[in-house]
């Protein structure tokens, strides 16, 4: 599709197992925004982390998509392909990088909590060296200082509205380089989105504590900071965000009516009310505009 606007979105799954209904209503909150705009629709497989990945997974993915009517425009980009590029923007990244040698377990010992997503918030053992006796595990990238404005980021994100985030004791220096060997998502994403010239960033609601990390590592690298809108996540009846882990089903429509339910259960959970649709692309025709005309309102006022 031709892009008529300067808007470049993306879709970033991680082939850790198939396309399920969470998946796909990420999926499709990005093609609808980008659709709507008029603008580009680009899918990222982010298989940078490849001891989760699972085989044939991105591949499945892909297939589904197609399937679904979500054509994206041109070549798929798969991280896995791409750590020399990481590794430069690492060097680009210079002195705020600095080796780690701690273990989770140290880091856990020092109880300074966690980050909202989970993670243990650093004690900085090694800023300023390694520690004696340590070898370097990871690499990690130098928060500011708490008493200095660098520390608060702030973005507005387009359903939650302002969000903002200290970093130094919201999330502490955080890893670049896994001690595993893999580069980490939160600069893979960064570089691969900069590279794309994404504009938009239209995913779920549960990667909106990493973007003030993102828009960091957007600022050290000098690179533009996307427009962000972070959607609902589908949760199974405990509450769980649905992942392979909390036993999503994989979607599988057999034939273009199941393909259709599917499309209609998502739209629905994004609020987006349509009539009943003959084939996956009356749903599309039926969904874009709807989509179009609800732009700036919160997404439960369709
Ligand atoms: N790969 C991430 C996921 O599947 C999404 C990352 C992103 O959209 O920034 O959850």
């Amino acid at each position: 599709m031709p892009n008529r606007s300067n808007y470049i979105g993306r879709f970033a799954p991680s082939p850790s197992g198939p396309l399920h209904q969470g998946s796909l209503v990420a999926a499709m909150a990005s093609y609808l925004d980008a659709r709507a705009h008029h603008g580009s629709w680009l899918v990222r497989i982010e298989d940078v982390d490849e001891g989760r990945s699972v085989p044939g997974a991105a591949e499945g993915i892909l297939a589904l998509l197609y399937t679904l009517g979500m054509k994206w425009d041109g070549e798929v980009l798969w991280q896995s392909r791409r750590k020399h590029v990481y590794q430069a923007a690492a060097e680009q990244l210079g002195a705020h990088l600095y080796p780690c040698g701690c273990n989770r377990r140290e880091i856990a010992d020092s109880r300074l909590g966690t980050a909202p997503d989970g993670s243990a918030i650093y004690p900085g053992t090694c800023r300023h060296g390694l520690a004696p006796g340590k070898t370097m595990r990871s690499l990690r990238v130098r928060v500011p200082d708490p008493a200095g404005h660098a520390d608060l980021i702030a973005f507005t994100d387009r359903a939650a509205g302002p969000v903002a985030q200290h970093l130094s004791s919201e999330s502490g220096d955080f890893v670049l380089k896994r001690a595993d060997g893999f580069w980490a998502y939160q600069l893979a994403v960064v570089v691969d989105d900069a590279q794309q010239g994404v504009t938009d960033i239209v995913r779920g609601a549960d990667l909106i504590d990493s973007t003030p990390r993102q828009i960091y590592l957007q600022r050290l690298l000098g690179v533009p900071v996307p427009r962000y809108l972070h959607v609902p996540v589908v949760r199974n009846p405990d509450g769980e965000k649905l992942s392979k882990q909390t036993g999503a089903l994989a979607l599988a429509p057999a034939d273009e009516c199941q393909a259709v339910e599917a499309l209609r259960a998502s739209a629905a959970f994004l609020h987006l009310p349509l009539a009943q649709a003959s084939s996956v692309g009356a749903f599309w025709q039926a969904a874009i505009p709807a989509w179009a005309n609800r732009i700036g309102l919160p997404l439960a006022a369709a």
